[in-house]
């Protein structure tokens, strides 16, 4: 397990890891989610202070590149209807020339099992499937949505001295393209 001093990128699932699991099934297919806050202000101020974050999910919508681009996760760091996340997450690695040791991913349910064995540190929510349990090397204090997130993410920055809020520092450097991409698309503006 590595130590957070030597962590240098982190991944996450979306569903039951970002939020607790729930979507509420709309009647044109769409699946609404609720983010919590404090987690998206973590992934922000990481992405501020140079740590690429990669978001692997099975799930596949518009509004999950729109949130996390606007949290400054360029669409390229997003993995979406991902059914193994290993793959995903070791090109990811590749692209950010990092070695998967120097990674922390965070996952839910089955389809994370292998990218947990095999992350630098393999964390799951108080609420993940056994599987999950097993197979991370932490099992959090915290549920998904509800500042499982947050508390790693933030815990990682602080052991570098890193967990720094800077209101004059850009997000990040693919930020305003996103956001203005994000705009463009949906026709509104993004938070
Ligand atoms: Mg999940």
């Amino acid at each position: 397990m590595t130590d957070l001093k030597d962590i240098k990128a982190f991944a996450f699932d979306v569903d039951g890891v970002f939020t607790d699991g729930s979507v509420i099934a709309m009647d044109n297919g769409d699946l609404l989610r609720i983010f919590n806050a404090k987690d998206s202000f973590s992934v922000r101020t990481a992405v501020m202070n140079g740590f690429p974050v990669a978001i692997i999910t099975g799930g596949c919508s518009e509004s999950i590149i729109s949130r996390f681009n606007s949290l400054g996760i360029p669409s390229s760091d997003i993995y979406q209807m991902s059914k193994n996340k290993l793959p995903d997450l070791l090109h990811f690695c590749e692209r950010h020339n990092l070695d998967i040791s120097q990674v922390i991913f965070g996952g839910d349910d089955v389809p994370d099992v292998e990218a947990l064995r095999a992350a630098g540190l393999g964390i799951c929510p108080k609420d993940a499937c056994v599987e999950c349990r097993e197979a991370a090397d932490v099992v959090s204090e915290f549920c998904g949505g509800h500042r499982f997130v947050r508390d790693i993410v933030e815990r990682t920055l602080r052991a570098q001295n890193k967990w720094i809020f800077d209101p004059q520092q850009p997000w990040g450097f693919s930020y305003r393209e996103e956001v203005n991409s994000a705009q463009f698309k949906s026709g509104r503006h993004v938070q």
